[in-house]
Parts: C-alpha cells; structure tokens; sequence
C-alpha cells in the first residue's frame, strides 16, 4: 500500500507520540530504510520494536516479522494497531478461514506488518505466498535462537538463512536482547548477514537493582520482600521446575498475595489466560519456569525474583530485564544457597552429551555462581561478562552494602582435609564391598565430623577417628554451609557423578590444601548466618512519582483504561502506558491540541482517546474547584 509519511521522525512524532529517538533506533532504521541489513543488539526495553515498525511505514510492501513467541502475536498485533499500523499474524494457532483471510489481506497489499512464526518459512506454501508480495524487509525477532549453545535455541532459526537466498534484495534487520560475542557472531553467520551495519547498545539497566542474597528460610524470604518492597505490584518469580512454581504459587495466595503458576507442562489455553491475566492484572505475580517471559512486554514489572539458581548470566540477565521496561525504579532479587549449587553442578554430571556439551554448561555455570559470590559491583561483573566496561553502579547490593572479605583458608584447609580423610578411612571397605557400595559422604555429613556431632552416620563409620573430628567447632553449621558453599562455587571441591552428592577435591582444592593458594570468602554471608540475627534493613519505598495533585485524576484515568480495555479485549498498556497517564495527570491538558504533545499519544490514539481524556481531566478541575469552594 502507498505509504504516507516522508520521514523517520514524523512516524515517530505522528504515529507514535514520542518526541525523540533513543540510542541507535534513528541510525539502524535509516539503514533498513536506504535497503541495508542491520543487526540490533539493545536491552530489554531498549525500543527493539521501533527498529522494524517504522521502517515498515516507510518502505512500500510489507515487512515481515519472524518471532517464536507465537502466544503473543495477537498481542504484539493489538498493540501496533492501537497506534493506527495496519498489522496482522500467521500461525499455527488460527482457524483456517482466519488463515486464509490474512493471506487475502496480504496479497491485497493491505498491510504494513505481518508476525509470522519461523517454522512458516520452511513451507513451501509461504514462500509462494510471500513471492507473490510486495515486502518491504524482513524482521528477525529475538535473533538469539538462532544460537545453538544459547539458552532459547530453536531449531526452525537456522532455516531462516532462506531469507537471504531466496529473497536477497530484501533488506534484513535481526535484533536481540541478549549481549554476548559469540550470541552475535553466531547471528551474523547463520543469518548470512555479513553485510549488515551493526547497532550494539550500552545494555546496562540503571533502573534495576540487582540484589542476590543467601537462601535461608525459602519461601517465607519472598513473602518478606513482596511485602516489605512491592505489595500489590505484577512480578515474576522464576523457579526451576514445574512443581515448586505450583507449589510457591500456592503458598504466595495462602499468604494473601495473589500469583499463578505458569511452565510448559500447563494446557495451552490455562497458559495463554494465566498470561493474558499477567498482562491486565496489576498485582498479579506468576511464578514460573523459564519457559515464561520471552516477548513478555509488560512495562511495569516491579521485580523479578529468582528463587533458583539460574544456569547462566545469559538467562539471569534476560530474565532480569523483564523488569522495569518502562524506566521506573525496579528490583531483580535471588536467593541462593549450598542446595542450588548442588543441585546445579549435579545436573551437569548426570546431563547426557559430550564433554563439550557439559564443559560448556559449566562455564556458563561457573560465571553465574562468581557473580553470585563477588564482593565487587554485580552490574559491572554482568557487563563485563558481556564485554562492557563501568565504573561501580551504586544501585546493587555490593555497592550499597560492600561485603568485606575473611581469610577462609584456614576452614577450607579443614573442610578439605576432611573429604581426603573421610575417604582414605573409608577406603578398607572398598576391599570387601566394591564400588558400589561405598560409603558417601555429602557436604552435611562432612560438617558434622568437623563441629562433632555424634549422629548414626559418624558412628556408622567411626569418624570420630578422623583427625579433623571437632576441630571446627569455632564456625556453627550454617557458617559452615556458607564455607562449603563458597569452595563448590569456586571449584575447590566437586561433586562425583555417583548421584549421591558425594564430594572430591579438585586439583585446585589441592592447591589450597598445599598451603599455595589462599581462600578469600565474602563475610556478609557469615555476618548473616551467625548466631545473633541481623535484622534487615527495611528497604526506602519505591518512590512514586506521582505528585499529591494529580493523584486522583491518575487513579481515575487508571479506571478508565482498564474499562477501555475491557471493552476491547486488549492489555490496559496497549492503550496507554502509566507513564504516559501519569504525565497528563500531572499537565490536566484542556485541549487535544495540548494532550498531543504527551509522549505517548500519537495520532490514532488522540482521535480513539482524545475527547473521553480531556473529559476525565475536566471531572478533576471540577471536583478539585468544589472541594475548595
Ligand atoms: P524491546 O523490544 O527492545 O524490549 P520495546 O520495543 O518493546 O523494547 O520498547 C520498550 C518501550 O519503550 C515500549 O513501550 C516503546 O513504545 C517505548 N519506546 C521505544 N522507543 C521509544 C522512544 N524513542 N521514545 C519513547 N518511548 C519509546
Ligand atoms: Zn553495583
């Protein structure tokens, strides 16, 4: 269809309402828009979308958008169309006549944007289709899937270098959120897209606060942060499997905070309303596997809570900016303890593959637990990783309550000897029973032999002749966790792969029992576990930004909205985000002249919207003018 505007910013300014470009945006999309390729690495909330969308209003034909997120394409299409963008979807979850009407609609030339899933392409059916269009470019969302050592890998991705041969004047703009080199070689060489202009964001979050704390008493710890920090604000709380995110589900409603689980093993419909209701709801926490958040664009997530340890910085980041897309202040908080790197390190053991596959999970392993463990900015340890350089953040827990140091070699040095020990005594039994039978002696056991509990166990095996027997009794048994916690992270110590947890020293560990390699350990997570409890800091309340005078006509303009939204069947962001109310509760614009020069309100939204707007701010002027008469 002919395209009516002339440039860059006036989509920006007319269809949008937004009065200004952000970082790259104006430069990757005047590349589409001249015919180039261009590969666009932002962070979440970075303004991805705009990359693609205006081009797409600019160039003759339509642009394709190829996204897996096939449960939020009609979301993705409801919210282009509220700004007035003539926007569809193909996929596998619509009726035939629905289908075939799309199709109708694109040979027509009828629209500006079309989503398409990826697997689509490879049918020969779509190819012909799209061979008999007009298209403007092709988009690859969430362009990272495309890689095979990634953590959102899909297969129909690495199809998807037919674009580039079957179609190779079509200008090709990849983006992604996630950050690392080799995500973006990876990228650049599965996609053919060797020619492409590369747009590569800052993707530092200044707005989130990143804070990983020790796991002590599990679920009653989230309910404290909700509580204390964001009740009745929408979060996600991610877990790692189907049923502890039932199980914290269920536990956060019995305590009156309202949450849904949400994994991959739920129906396609409960799992499409429990995200629909994430999307409307305000309060709404969903606690989930990973398979929840990807595309999740919901501005005003508050926090995201991991109560896992996850298995890369990759995915901890990724899931992490789904916080506080739209700018205001916003947490990522995790617990972690001993269990999760047991766990962890026991999944990778037992894990099927080569031995590249699991030296590749543990060093994204590895790096996640030295962030866990870092007495320095976590922000500036995750953008490194990422090949960023900062200064120290000041909006992260190591900033804001720097951890001191203890020597901890001396503890490690009686926590390894301890192993050695245990299985040289162990090692006569070997001899009579074979290796199936030998003893196994995890990280709880190993600490009482070293605090002196008499349990069955140290009878069992008359540990109490170890010589290490009681000599630690100076550290008590959560400071010793702590200890044990610290030495697996930092792979001291291993696990073997005899499904017991059964713990061995490395060579490194050796070192240290050498006496040539010294062991500094964070304190705060002794300070914490000690006998006399901290009490916690009770954290500032998140700052409202909403001025006193303007917070009825805020409130009213939220009820507004989500009957608006009601009525139309839409999420209440689509129609306008709270930042955008919030600065016309705080403007009262008398004139749609004045409302339009709102970042928010674009053209087709002021027309849509305009009039019921202006009589909201009306009410207010009225009602504030009664009260002090
Ligand atoms: P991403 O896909 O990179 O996570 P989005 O494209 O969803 O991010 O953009 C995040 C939010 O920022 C959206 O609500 C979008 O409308 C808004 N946004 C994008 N670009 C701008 C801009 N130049 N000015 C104001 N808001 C913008
Ligand atoms: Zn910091």
């Amino acid at each position: 269809m002919p395209k009516k505007y002339a440039s860059a910013t006036e989509v920006l300014q007319s269809v949008f309402g937004y009065h200004e470009f952000r970082g790259h945006q104006e430069a990757a999309i005047a590349q589409v828009v001249g015919g180039g390729d261009a590969i666009v690495l932002m962070p979440t909330g970075g303004g991805k979308s705009l990359c693609y969308q205006i081009p797409a209003l600019l160039r003759d034909g339509t642009a394709i958008v190829i996204s897996p997120l096939i449960a939020l394409m009609q979301d993705q299409v409801d919210s282009v169309r509220q700004v007035g963008i003539q926007a569809g979807f193909l996929n596998s979850t619509q009726t035939t006549v629905q289908r075939t009407a799309m199709e109708k609609a694109l040979r027509a030339g009828e629209l500006d944007l079309l989503y398409i899933a990826p697997e689509r392409l490879s049918m020969s059916s779509v190819q012909d289709l799209l061979d008999q269009c007009e298209i403007s470019l092709f988009a690859i969302d969430e362009a990272h899937c495309v890689s095979q050592w990634g953590h959102d890998f899909r297969p129909d991705y690495l199809g998807l270098s037919i674009l580039a041969e079957k179609w190779p004047s079509v200008p090709r703009i990849a983006l992604t959120a996630t950050a690392t080199q080799s995500t973006h070689q990876e990228i650049t060489q599965r996609l053919h897209l060797d020619k492409a202009q590369h747009f590569v964001s800052s993707f530092d979050r200044p707005n989130i606060n990143y804070r990983i704390e020790p796991k002590d008493s599990g679920v009653k710890q989230l309910v404290t942060f909700i509580r204390n920090e964001y009740p009745d604000k929408a979060g996600i709380v991610y877990a790692l499997t189907r049923a502890s995110t039932e199980k914290i589900a269920g536990q956060l409603s019995d305590q009156g905070i309202p949450a849904l689980p949400y994994h991959a093993g739920l129906d396609v419909k409960t799992r499409h309303d429990t995200q629909a209701r994430f999307l409307a709801e305000d309060g709404l926490i969903i606690v989930a596997t990973i398979a929840f958040g990807m595309g999740i664009d919901k501005p005003d997530v508050r926090f995201v809570a991991h109560v896992d340890l996850p298995k890369s910085i990759e995915g901890y980041y990724q899931e992490t900016g789904r916080a506080g897309r739209d700018g205001d202040p916003a947490t990522a908080w995790m617990t972690y303890g001993l269990g999760d790197v047991v766990q962890q390190r026991r999944m990778i053991e037992e894990s099927v593959g080569s031995v590249n596959h699991k030296r590749n999970l543990s060093s994204h392993l590895n790096a996640m637990l030295a962030l866990c463990e870092t007495v320095e900015c976590r922000r500036q340890n995750m953008l490194s990783y990422f090949g960023e350089e900062s200064q120290a953040c000041g909006n992260c827990d190591t900033c804001l309550r720097p951890p001191t140091q203890w020597d901890g070699t001396v503890a490690a040095q009686k926590f390894l000897s301890t192993i050695v020990r245990a299985e040289q005594h162990g090692y006569p039994w070997r001899q009579c029973w074979g290796e199936d039978d030998l003893p196994h002696f995890g990280s709880g056991h190993l600490v009482d032999v070293l605090r002196g509990v008499e349990t069955d166990q140290v009878q069992r095996w008359n540990h109490q002749n170890l010589s290490t027997w009681g000599i630690g009794g100076d550290l008590n048994a959560s400071q010793w966790r702590s200890v044990v916690r610290q030495l697996l992270a930092r792979a001291d110590v291993a696990l073997s792969n005899d499904g017991h947890s059964t713990l061995y020293v490395t060579d490194q560990g050796r070192e240290v029992l050498r006496g040539n390699r010294d062991v500094p350990l964070r304190e705060d997570v002794l300070r914490k576990a000690g006998a006399v409890k901290e009490k916690k800091p009770k954290q500032a309340p998140v700052p409202v930004d909403v001025s006193e005078d303007s917070l009825e006509l805020f409130q009213a303009l939220r009820q507004w909205r989500l009957a608006q939204a009601k009525a139309r069947g839409v999420a209440p962001f689509v129609i306008f985000h709270d930042a955008t109310l919030k600065a016309i509760a705080a403007k009262k614009p008398r004139t749609l002249e004045e409302l339009s020069t709102i970042s928010g309100v674009g053209e087709t939204k002021l027309a849509s919207y305009g009039e019921a707007i202006l009589n909201a701010c009306q009410a207010d002027v009225n009602s504030t003018l009664l009260q002090s008469e």
